[in-house]
């Protein structure tokens, strides 16, 4: 049995040799009938990533590697790891800094070996997370599965054990705008999660910041759920229902009272209130319109370099 390890790397010179080292002494139960390759894609790395990847696939010819022209992002690495991956019967989706600890490879062996297609680890405790990315991630989730069609697991990250089928059922979808954990949900099969304490990053740096965070929340909200959008139908009828109920209120107050010229206060607090709302809408339509945008021109995903033993 064929098994690719599938690790994106970027700017992790720190990381890689240590990942590389772990992982070679690292023995399991199944290793002895495994053939276990790693798949490197590197994702446009300015430093020595790729040269040190080089010197690993020379030594050891079940090291390959998929270098990309620029940095693509995660996503876009894993897709082309994916694509590149389709002969093995499983792939084992990991970083490279050892934060998804080597000893759930054996089990997830052993859960696709008792029928599984699909086996991802989900956090158990986010404490080596900073306490900014853990509410926020605990609130992505929330609302992600408030708006989803499919709601996710949460806490589930990208590392998982996906079966051949699985591979070839998420090289199907067509899209550009890949929110991976969307989409490995989407596909569905027969899935179970395991357990896993996300451990401190071993070495170099994490490559997301939290402006990354937010437009990648958005990309994955905006990917699984078109709620977001139909939404403004309700807001806007029950805006009406309420300007037309305050309609009727001005015309009694002036067949009572008369005209006294006042009522500054509520004009501005209307004007206001549903301008508001009004932008919120479009910067809404806007974020959906710009990834329509995006896909309409239908540019590859990625653009690779150079390929080694592949
Ligand atoms: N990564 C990548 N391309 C990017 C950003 C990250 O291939 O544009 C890789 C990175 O090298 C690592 C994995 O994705 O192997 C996870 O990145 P990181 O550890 O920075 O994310 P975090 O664990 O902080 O969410
Ligand atoms: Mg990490």
């Amino acid at each position: 049995m064929k098994i690719a390890l599938l690790i994106p790397v970027y700017n992790e010179e720190e990381a890689l040799p240590l990942f590389y080292d772990t992982l070679q002494k690292f023995s399991f139960p199944q290793k002895e009938r495994i053939e276990l390759h790693y798949l490197f894609v590197n994702d446009g790395s300015q430093d020595k990533t790729f040269s040190l990847l080089k010197k690993i696939a020379q030594e050891n010819p079940l090291v390959h590697v998929i270098s990309f022209s620029r940095n693509f992002g995660k996503e876009a690495a894993i897709t082309a790891g994916l694509t590149a991956a389709q002969n093995y019967d499983a792939v084992i989706i990991m970083d490279v800094d050892l934060q998804d600890p080597p000893s759930l490879i054996p089990t997830f062996i052993q859960k696709w070996q008792e029928g599984f297609e699909m086996v991802y680890a989900v956090r158990t405790t986010r404490a080596s997370d900073p306490w900014l990315k853990r509410i926020t991630a605990n609130y992505f989730y929330k609302f992600y599965n408030l708006l989803a069609d499919r709601p996710m697991p949460p806490h589930a990250g990208d590392c998982r054990l996906l079966s051949r089928v699985v591979i070839k059922s998420l090289l199907q979808l067509p899209e550009r705008e890949r929110f991976m954990k969307g989409l490995f949900n989407w596909v569905g099969f027969k899935s179970t999660s395991v357990p896993s304490v996300r451990q401190p990053r071993q070495a170099g740096n994490t490559k997301w910041n939290y402006w990354q965070l937010w437009k990648f929340s958005l990309q994955g909200i905006t990917a699984g759920s078109t709620l977001l959008l139909r939404l403004w139908t309700y807001v806007g009828i029950i805006i009406a229902i309420i300007a037309v109920l305050f309609a009727c209120w001005v015309a009694l107050k002036k067949i009572i009272y008369g005209n006294p010229v006042n009522g500054y206060a509520s004009i501005m607090v209307t004007i206001l209130f549903c301008s508001g709302i009004q932008l919120i809408s479009l910067g809404i339509i806007g974020e959906y319109l710009s990834r329509i945008f995006m896909e309409a021109k239908q540019r590859p995903l990625y653009l690779i370099e150079e390929k080694i033993n592949l």
